[in-house]
């Protein structure tokens, strides 16, 4: 009959055998997937700890139902891209993946529900569709940015018309603001356009009449009156010109009759100077016209 120390010999012997398969097992198991498994220091430290002391199969039973999710967290923290991280969820996930890589142990995985893995899942996904808008966001506001820069170079009607327009399908910021500005510059710019317009027109107009009026003036009287509208003109087109030349007929006709009355007070003929004779009506010895 065996002792009682037969038995426990037996036990721990016994102990010794599931001691080297868990032992055997667990090594098989850390090669396979070691690179996971070292991709989250705690964990990975504390599996070569384990390996190097006592094995019980406890660990191997958490690692074989934490590897999916370690595999997934260890896909997803490698193939994040800074770039879109959102500002929002930045800093969260930087502080959620330290935690993970560093200080989460392999004891989180006893019970799934709402641990650490799921909540950078959960912040991932929020991030995922954040960033998209801030993306949108960043998006309209270069475009407002460009608008702002175009709407202060612009300086016509056109361009003040165009830009309008886009704000007004940005709808972003104060752009209701800059289309009532550019509403407000346009509508200057046409009412001076519009005025000038109207200027040129009539002084089209009134010079057509000026040059027309000038084939059919001959008198003192009109040539000054020509001259003095012309002046009026202010140099517009050739109406200087003209002005001198009408001037300059006021003044030979002026010349004309002032000569003309001289010679008359002199008793002589009053178209061409001559002495007047005959007896009874007095007639130019020089032209022959009466008097
Ligand atoms: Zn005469």
């Amino acid at each position: 009959m065996k002792s009682f120390s037969d038995f426990d010999k037996y036990l721990d012997a016994l102990n010794e055998i599931t001691d080297q398969e868990n032992r055997a097992e667990l090594e098989e198991f850390y090669m396979l997937h070691s690179e996971t498994i070292q991709f989250f220091k705690t964990i990975g430290k504390s599996v070569q700890d384990i390996l190097s002391t006592t094995v019980d199969d406890i660990i191997l039973k958490q690692l074989e139902t934490a590897l999916p999710i370690l595999t997934k967290l260890k896909k997803e923290i490698t193939n994040l891209d800074s770039n879109n991280l959102s500002a929002l969820y930045k800093n969260e996930i930087a502080q959620i993946i330290d935690y993970i890589k560093n200080k989460m142990s392999i004891s989180e995985f006893n019970d799934d529900s709402d641990d650490t893995a799921n909540q950078l899942f959960y912040l991932l996904k929020e991030n995922k569709k954040q960033s998209i808008v801030e993306k949108e966001e960043k998006a309209l506001k270069t475009q407002y940015d460009k608008l702002v820069q175009a709407k202060n170079r612009a300086s016509t009607e056109k361009e003040y018309e165009d830009i309008v327009i886009y704000f007004k399908d940005l709808n972003y910021d104060n752009s209701e603001e800059l289309v009532c500005e550019c509403l407000y510059k346009f509508r200057i710019l046409k009412e001076c356009r519009e005025e000038k317009e109207n200027r040129d027109k009539e002084n089209r107009d009134k010079y057509d009449k000026l040059v027309q009026a000038k084939n059919n003036v001959s008198t003192e009287k009109e040539f000054q009156d020509l001259a003095k509208q012309l002046y009026g003109m202010n140099g517009y087109e050739n109406t200087t010109e003209l002005a001198n030349d009408c001037d300059n007929q006021y003044n030979v006709l002026k010349e004309k009759r002032e000569q003309s009355e001289r010679w008359a007070e002199q008793g002589l003929c009053r178209y061409c100077g001559g002495e007047m004779g005959g007896f009874f009506t007095k007639k130019c010895k020089n032209c022959g016209e009466a008097r």
